[in-house]
């Protein structure tokens, strides 16, 4: 008798329970990188115009965790696009588009691997993960639970962020998406035609370009000279640095720590240069080795 007492009790504390999302535990993020692009505009109308999720920048093939412990309800395509969605007891999570590793019915744990960031089909201008929190038929913002932990905000209109650190495999990252206009070797210098070494790697890029830490690092150096314009000299180890040259401007001074990814100025056209562009450096033991092997 005492037990049924119990059991009532419980129940009666479970219906009355916090309606719909009011009490819903944090999520983790879905990317171990994580740049915020588009953000959620619920629609008027069920039907009607908006966005219903928010967009994470990152790189095709990247793993996709579960935001938080649930079951898979759903994994495959709709509308060719690959979907996955979780339920997590009030709520759920979508993901898309994802090449799923998990099937229907699976018990999954937050921050597990779910599956891989497809590249395609993509409603941002480089490849996303579009994150959706559903409560019932309602679509909620999904940043309203990942309030902690790192992110980076990003033009959705502008350059595509730079990946995830470590992904070249040599530990740096590009620090701007454009394409290589003019590698580091030997070559005729456009502007005084000697030939002589073109101590870094050419990124076109229109200037004022966010400019990113190609990894974590101490700035030692903010300076202006004739040849590299406006620079910025990124100390990542004892003997290993990034420098970031022809900037428009710089927004990180020297003595500041800062986290691989971080905007430390916009791309210019200062100093020894002949166009907007990128002009940059590694430096091992103060002397310029080429980029592209740590890329
Ligand atoms: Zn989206
Ligand atoms: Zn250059």
């Amino acid at each position: 008798m005492l037990r049924r007492t119990w059991m009532v009790a419980l129940l009666l504390l479970v219906v009355a329970s916090p309606p719909a999302h009011a009490a819903q535990d944090p999520w983790t993020w879905p990317l171990d990188d994580h740049a915020i692009g588009e953000r959620f505009d619920p629609p008027a109308t069920r039907y009607g115009p908006g966005h219903r999720g928010v967009d994470l920048s990152a790189t095709a093939g990247d793993p996709v965790r579960a935001v938080a412990a649930g079951h898979v309800v759903f994994a495959g395509q709709v509308g060719g696009t690959g979907v996955v969605t979780i339920d997590h007891g009030r709520e759920r999570s979508t993901y898309e588009p994802v090449k799923a590793r998990v099937k229907a019915g699976d018990a999954v744990r937050a921050g597990q691997v779910i599956g891989t960031l497809l590249g395609s089909p993509s409603h941002c201008s480089g490849a996303c993960l579009h994150l959706g929190r559903l409560a019932g038929e309602d679509y909620l913002d999904p940043l309203e639970l990942l309030g902690g932990g790192r992110f980076r905000l990003i033009d959705p209109a502008g350059e595509p962020p730079a990946p995830p650190a470590g992904v070249g495999g040599q530990g740096l990252q590009r620090p701007v998406g454009g394409p290589i206009t003019s590698p580091y070797g030997m070559r005729v210098h456009p502007v005084t035609g000697v030939r002589k070494l073109h101590d870094g790697t050419d990124f076109g890029v229109p200037c004022g370009t966010p400019v990113h830490a190609a990894a974590a690092g101490t700035v030692v150096g903010r300076s202006y000279s004739s040849a590299y314009g406006k620079r910025i000299v990124i100390r990542h180890q004892p003997g290993f640095e990034t420098t970031y040259n022809h900037l428009t401007s710089q927004s990180v001074s020297v003595g500041d720590r800062v986290r691989a990814g971080q905007v430390v100025g916009r791309s210019g056209n200062t100093g020894l240069s002949t166009g907007c562009h990128l002009h940059f450096m590694v430096l091992k033991s103060g002397h310029p080795v080429n980029p592209q092997e740590f890329l």
